[in-house]
């Protein structure tokens, strides 16, 4: 026999208490109309997004409100108000007045137990930190109205007082902050709460906007396809909803996106309509936030009058509302654009301020990004002497930022076992107590009615069980993901190569088994941008997988290749060094270029490579490395095999620094050590292969 429902259950409960246990009965289980309180949540909304553009008349139009709407308990419209006063001010940096909202919750939190209003008062400060460009600490308030958010509004059923688009907000502010740290699984995560959330809520402005964010964050994990079913998904249900503002995010994502998969045109394009649809939604606001990426996408296609004159649109605008923030992108896309019109000194200017302020607000990953454009910029004025420092500066921050990744990786991994565990023992916690309390009801009636306390009990227990069951098979359900999870996020989905996380894991496990050793060769391909450019994308993958291939073939059974990055591949090689590595590193340089690339079309397409490569612990004093500044060096070998002209194979053979410190000395200034002879160089050209010793001098 089929054993009854839950809801079965509680009706039975709900049946046994109505008659004559009505005073035992939980105010929260009573049946509300709740259209006045959805109602109440619009207008709260369209006041935060009219709030965007003219902040100071919203606020006048929240302090002149009445008492509650009817059907609106008096405390929740207050709480709505506050909050709604907070989020707007927030988002303009008018600090006192988000002070005195912050204030004014803590009135109505007379015991200090509510937590929506905890909630509440976390996520306004949390906005007004992110906008001031303080994101840790904006992050930080976030992930704590989380929490609340959480503890008020339950896992699965929020109840209607539950404001969503609050919850939301603060989600959005974790993902993108996670997204920006490069933390893009956490940031992934983040969204599929966001998105169940905006799905629970039947929002389809919030769903739309999610699911465009979601697959943003896919293609930059990788899984391209992932990232394009989820776009089309979002795309039809902004269209759906009529909503104009959910057509523009999406459409700004759509722009990202395009712009990722190497489609400068179509991002160029996509984020112009963007531009255009917000046009009748008349918000200053929201223009500046396209217009500035669309300043970065013009600059990019050579059109840097356009570039400038958007930047000079939209910088007041973030100016007005204090938005610390964007700030730094639109003087950076202003300075490169400058610099492209000739306008030098104000251009160097533009930058180094930019670069002022991301530094600031520890913006590393922008910061990365924009310290390698501007080397570009500068290399092509000409000025090799200030893009080699700012090439130094990128290396100097990527070494951080990958340290900084791996530990994160490291406590994200512990905190989510963590987090899951207390998840758990909280929901049985939180049961348990419910269960006690409804006992001692029953307790206290029993000599009324002790036959009907009786069937009540049975039920309650027949609930405990059924909801431990659920529990149980929740639990299993998600073992089962993870584990399906963890054999996805090894793979790269394009070549089928090894990840970048799942390289990073091995290596990893390899130095805490005593110290890394081994060969590396890390491969990028040449002009592949070109490829793109001109045979389309679709070409581009096609190279890709057979390039992949072709490496895969080269190495030995035990070698570990694996796509380090768009069109770069990092290969292990334990045990190698000498002529061996020599070879490998040759033959590698062949397989890639020997023979041309079929298309899909039938037309062949040849493609070379550029090579760096070194044995580790690095001779002639065997200096003992970390894997990733292993790594880092190899990186600056392939740098010198693309500036000597790229197809070329270049390798670390000694050098002469005989400590972790004194190489990292000597990274500083590559050039000067190679040219000093401080560090010996072997350069193989792939077609003439003769052995020049180009770091001697000679
Ligand atoms: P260089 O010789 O200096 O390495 O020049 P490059 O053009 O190879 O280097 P650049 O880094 O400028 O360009 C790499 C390009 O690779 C840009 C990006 O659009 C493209 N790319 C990255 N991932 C993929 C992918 O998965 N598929 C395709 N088709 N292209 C990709
Ligand atoms: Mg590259
Ligand atoms: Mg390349």
């Amino acid at each position: 026999m089929k054993p009854p429902s839950l809801q079965h259950l509680l009706l039975a409960l709900a049946f046994a208490l109505s008659c004559g246990l009505a005073q035992a009965v939980p105010e929260a289980l009573m049946a509300d109309d709740i259209s006045p309180l959805r109602s109440m949540g619009e207008q709260m909304e369209a006041w935060v997004q009219r709030g965007e553009d003219v902040p100071e008349q919203v606020l006048a139009e929240i302090a002149s409100q009445g008492p509650a709407p009817a059907g609106v308990p008096e405390a929740v419209w207050q709480r709505a108000l506050q909050r709604t006063r907070g989020l707007v001010a927030a988002r303009s940096g008018l600090e006192a007045e988000v002070r005195a909202a912050v204030a004014a919750l803590q009135l109505l939190n007379s015991d200090g137990r509510n937590a929506q209003i905890q909630a509440d008062q976390a996520l306004v400060q949390a906005l007004l930190q992110d906008l001031l460009g303080h994101a840790e600490m904006g992050a930080q308030q976030a992930r704590s109205a989380d929490v609340y958010y959480t503890q008020a509004c339950g896992v699965r059923l929020p109840p209607a007082d539950c404001e969503h688009r609050a919850w939301w907000r603060a989600l959005r502010l974790m993902w993108l902050r996670a997204e920006a740290q490069g933390a893009l699984v956490e940031a992934q995560g983040l969204t599929q709460r966001a998105q169940a959330l905006a799905a629970r809520a039947d929002d389809a402005l919030l769903q739309a906007w999610t699911l465009s964010g979601q697959a943003v964050i896919s293609q930059a994990l990788g899984d391209a396809d992932a990232a394009r079913r989820i776009m089309v998904q979002a795309d039809r249900i902004a269209r759906r909803s009529d909503s104009a503002l959910a057509l523009v995010r999406v459409r700004y994502n759509e722009a990202r996106l395009a712009l990722m998969q190497g489609d400068d045109r179509g991002g160029l394009r996509t984020m112009q309509e963007a531009l255009a649809l917000a046009k009748p939604l008349n918000s200053p606001r929201l223009d500046s936030q396209v217009l500035a990426s669309l300043s970065d996408l013009l600059r990019r296609a050579g059109r840097a009058r356009e570039a400038l004159a958007a930047v000079e649109r939209a910088y007041p605008v973030m100016k007005r509302h204090n938005e610390l923030r964007g700030q730094p992108t639109l003087l950076h896309n202003g300075g490169l654009a400058r610099l492209q019109l000739g306008q030098v000194a104000q251009g160097r200017s533009d930058l180094e301020d930019a670069l002022a302020m991301w530094s600031d607000t520890g913006a590393k990953a922008a910061m990365e990004s924009a310290l390698r454009e501007d080397s570009d910029a500068l290399a092509a004025l000409g000025d090799t002497h200030a893009a080699l420092e700012l090439y130094h500066r990128e290396q100097a921050l990527r070494a951080d930022i990958n340290k900084g990744n791996r530990e994160a990786a490291l406590a994200q991994q512990r905190e989510r076992y963590r987090s899951e565990a207390e998840k758990r023992e909280l929901d049985l916690l939180g049961r348990e107590n419910a269960l006690r309390a409804s006992r001692l009801q029953t307790q206290a009636l029993l000599e009324r009615v002790w036959l009907l306390a009786a069937a009540l009990l049975l039920l309650v227990a027949g609930v405990a069980v059924l909801l431990l069951k659920r529990a149980r098979d929740a639990n299993q359900q998600l073992r089962r993901s993870e584990a399906l999870l963890k054999v996805q996020s090894e793979r790269d989905p394009l070549t089928g190569l090894a990840n970048r996380r799942h390289f990073r894991e091995v290596l990893a496990t390899l130095e805490s088994d005593g110290g890394f050793r081994g060969a590396l060769l890390l491969l990028d391909i040449d002009h592949f941008k070109r490829v793109n450019d001109d045979f389309g994308h679709q070409a581009g993958d096609t190279v890709l997988i057979e390039i992949a291939h072709r490496l895969g073939s080269s190495v030995r059974l035990n070698d570990l290749v694996c796509r380090w990055g768009g069109e770069e591949f990092l290969v292990y090689a334990p045990g190698l060094r000498d002529e061996g590595l020599t070879a490998l590193a040759r033959r590698m340089l062949h397989a890639v270029g020997d023979q041309p690339v079929r298309l899909e079309d039938g037309r062949d397409l040849t493609v070379t490579t550029s090579l760096g490569y070194a044995c580790f612990p690095l001779p002639q004093h065997e200096v003992n490395l970390d894997w990733d500044r292993a790594v880092n060096l190899v990186d600056m070998a392939l740098y010198t095999a693309k500036s000597m002209g790229r197809d070329r194979a270049v390798g670390l053979q000694a050098t002469l620094a005989e400590d972790g410190d004194a190489l990292v000395a000597m990274e500083r200034d590559f050039e000067m050590a190679r040219l000093s002879g401080e560090v010996q160089l072997r350069v193989d050209p792939r077609i003439t292969a003769p052995v020049a010793a180009a770091g001697s001098g000679t």
